[in-house]
């Protein structure tokens, strides 16, 4: 009996090592890819919730010497590291044909106001935009995009799908299909799963935006209020993207141009007021165009039953992040930082956490509707 149960075991070792060490084993050679994303983390793990042990540019290539669950093994600094292999533009053996060379055909644009963007996908930036009828020599095509030869001599990626010389890979147009769906069944249930936030924490750098009581600065209480609001909206699923990551400078319209190269649901802008009467005080929330009333709206009514401090309501402001933003989009003063009251709660974690709540309460209602 125990003879047997040896055999059993022993033959399924053998059995698990021929069918799967071969799948599982780090090949010797990897392959090359191209980091096809202006700044990838590099993690200890294969998940986003592994440390971040390092960052890699557009254009560095990596050797990637196994895949997992959508990441890929390379070496960073002498160690083992992970980046979301979904980024990455195969540059070598077999994988070359992902990345076919197409020097001698050309592609119709088909789709009005179509943007051409700096890589082959949805999260590049936008570099430049073209109308239908427009004709373009393609240089190459990876995935669903053709990276075509621009009148300036430059080239930039479009979408497959908007040409008249569709690929047959049709994933991106599944995976959009999918965004879309995720969307749809999270409407129902009142998450942010599938929404794409973006924040911006107002000021950094070398504007430290007003000057409050005791000379604080407003950029000083708007980071880590913006990290408190992040964070809140990413426990309720939402995918953020922060303008700025740190206490520099972005311009006003690069700011614009990080939310318009996303498919952003919503973009919110954070800051603190100021007054030279002390006495005034409160929270308000700003829109510019009438379609985002409604935004501006929800999220000012979930910060009136969220926080201690008296509320502004919602008000109509022309700010260029809010007027050039295709998103909806909102203007959020948080408080005086001029009023001693206000400024006593802004200090806080707690209130700050409130922030992140009411936000995103205000989201969930106005993606609910
Ligand atoms: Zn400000």
């Amino acid at each position: 009996m125990k003879k047997i149960y040896f055999s059993v075991v022993g033959i399924c070792i053998l059995l698990f090592s021929i069918l799967f060490i071969p799948n599982t084993s780090h090949a010797e050679q990897g392959e090359i890819y191209e980091i096809g994303e202006i700044i990838l983390n590099v993690r200890s793990e294969p998940s986003s919730s592994g440390k971040v042990i390092g960052q890699l540019v557009e254009g560095n290539k990596v050797e990637i010497f196994q895949k997992k669950h959508g990441w890929a093994q390379t070496y960073y600094a002498g160690e083992e590291a992970w980046i979301a292999a979904h980024y990455l533009i195969p540059v070598s053996g077999k994988s070359q044909q992902a990345k076919t060379d197409r020097s001698n055909e050309q592609v119709t644009i088909t789709a009005s106001n179509v943007n051409i963007r700096s890589g082959p996908g949805e999260n590049h930036p936008v570099i430049a935009s073209t109308d239908s009828g427009n004709t373009y020599n393609i240089v190459k095509t990876s995935g669903d995009w053709h990276n075509i030869e621009l009148t300036n001599g430059n080239t930039g990626w479009v979408a497959s799908w908007l040409t008249n010389n569709g690929t047959n890979n049709n994933a991106a147009g599944q995976s959009k299909k999918q965004t879309n769906s995720v969307k749809n069944t999270k409407k129902a249930n009142g998450t942010l799963n599938g929404y794409t936030i973006v924040v911006d924490p107002g000021h950094g750098g070398k504007d430290p935006g007003a000057i409050g009581l005791g000379g604080i600065y407003e950029k000083d209480l708007i980071s880590p209020t913006a990290e408190a609001v992040a964070g809140q909206l990413r426990s309720a699923g939402a995918n953020v993207i922060m303008t700025r990551s740190g206490d520099y400078f972005v311009t006003l319209g690069k700011r614009v141009a990080i939310s318009n190269s996303y498919d952003t649901d919503a973009f919110v802008s954070l800051h603190y007021n100021t007054f030279p009467m002390l006495s005034i005080n409160g929270t308000s929330t700003y829109y510019y165009s009438d379609k985002d009333a409604g935004l501006a709206t929800k999220v000012q009514s979930a910060m009136a039953s969220t926080v201690p401090l008296a509320s502004r309501g919602s008000l109509q402001a022309n700010y260029k992040v809010l007027r050039e933003n295709r998103a909806p989009s909102i203007l959020m003063e948080l408080g005086f930082i001029t009023n001693p009251n206000d400024l006593a709660h802004i200090k806080t974690a707690d209130y700050q956490n409130n922030v992140g709540q009411a936000i995103t309460t205000g989201l969930q209602n106005y993606f609910s509707e």
